[in-house]
């Protein structure tokens, strides 16, 4: 979509601008509305994509003077803006890279690939799934995965052993090729070497020639205690092979809890529930409560609440910074006897007649007697 608002109200720069306000204020939004801070944001992408096409006018001078001449009417029927109709972020990347010294990946430690250099390997993604006490404790887990390794029949290189590669025709060994649209004329990677600027004379019987080929490996990672879900923990270069000189892609681990059967999970706290009868929240007791360290004894005073929530202090799961523990929350709730003996009936029928006679206790019955009078 080619976009109709002013260029220079799309950059928020006055009329005026100076060419480095123009470029200062196009890399501003450009980061803002990057798509590797905003995946699958629509809005991100119209809105970095019509940064991108202000910036094709504002930022080059003989452009600029048209624009400001005619405004949107100097690149009617397909102009730059329409340039940018079936742009791919890839090809707006390689127009403006240049403004970003080493290119957009490097700001945000994504290794984008420089131009016509060897390919790094793929980012690997494995799911860990850890229990609140691998949680707790912090754990060694080996993680089984398959990986691109570099082919043992060519050496990564692609070719048949014995054989080498030709200049590709396609670019004539430039690794790119240059596309036309409108006034604009963009940069792209070469689709017949995919810029590697060769092509090979034979491929290799094993892969194909990819160079490649998928092995089963071991990687090792050490979970610090008290890792949250959703953690993505990052074992450099523990990934896919890169082609020959470029390195192995990371390997990222995504920290998922199991739902456990008694705890549940609340940042640093762990919470839980214990029953306990009328008579022990009536007179007072002690209880013996699950931790995820084995038991704790947990004091319930005399005329304890339903429901009552307990703190026992540092009986929760590791703090990330080293500095000591979560608590662990512990909610008493009474439990009704579904089967009564004899005895108990007797014993609890006398105690509801002395009750109905007048306990000092019913405070909540006296409070709505006060509020109806
Ligand atoms: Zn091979
Ligand atoms: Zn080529």
């Amino acid at each position: 979509m080619s976009s109709t608002r002013d260029y220079y109200e799309v950059l928020g720069v006055e009329r005026g601008a100076s060419e480095d306000e123009i470029k200062r204020a196009y890399r501003k939004l450009a980061l803002q509305h990057h798509p590797d801070r905003n995946q699958g944001n629509a809005e991100s992408e119209r809105l970095f994509k019509e940064a991108a096409e202000a910036y094709s006018v504002l930022g080059d001078a003989q452009k600029r003077a048209q624009y400001d001449q005619f405004g949107h009417a100097a690149f009617s029927g397909g102009g730059p803006g329409g340039g940018f109709r079936g742009a791919s972020m890839e090809d707006i990347f390689s127009a403006f890279g240049d403004i970003f010294g080493g290119g957009f990946g490097d700001l945000f430690g994504g290794g984008r690939r420089q131009r016509g250099g060897p390919r790094p390997g793929r980012d690997l993604k494995v799911v860990l799934d850890l229990t609140l006490e691998e949680i707790d404790s912090g754990v060694e887990r080996t993680i089984v995965l398959k990986r691109a390794e570099h082919c043992e029949s060519c050496s990564g290189s692609g070719a048949k052993p014995g054989t080498g590669r030709t200049t590709c025709a396609t670019c004539g060994g430039r690794g790119q090729v240059h596309r036309s649209q409108g006034f604009f004329t963009m940069a792209t990677t070469c689709p017949n070497c995919r810029g590697a600027g060769q092509r090979l004379e034979s491929p290799c019987a094993t892969c194909g020639g990819a160079g490649t080929e998928t092995r089963k490996a071991e990687v090792k990672i050490q979970i610090p205690p008290g890792i949250e879900e959703g953690v993505r923990l990052r074992v450099a270069e523990a990934g896919d092979v890169g082609e020959p000189g470029a390195p192995r892609g990371d390997l990222y681990c995504i920290v998922r809890e199991k739902e456990h059967r008694i705890f549940e999970r609340s940042g640093a706290d762990v919470l839980t529930e214990v029953p306990v009868s009328f008579a022990q929240m009536a007179l007072g007791d002690k209880v013996e409560v699950p931790t995820l360290r084995g038991r704790a004894e947990m004091a319930i005073p005399a005329g304890t609440a339903n429901g009552k929530v307990f703190r026992l202090r540092g009986q929760g799961l590791p703090l990330l910074d080293g500095n000591g523990r979560g608590d662990q929350l512990v909610r008493a709730f009474i439990e009704v006897p579904k089967k009564l003996s004899e005895r108990q009936k007797e014993l609890l029928r006398e105690f509801g007649e002395i009750e109905q006679k007048g306990s000092p206790h019913r405070s909540f019955f006296d409070k709505i007697v006060n509020y109806f009078s």
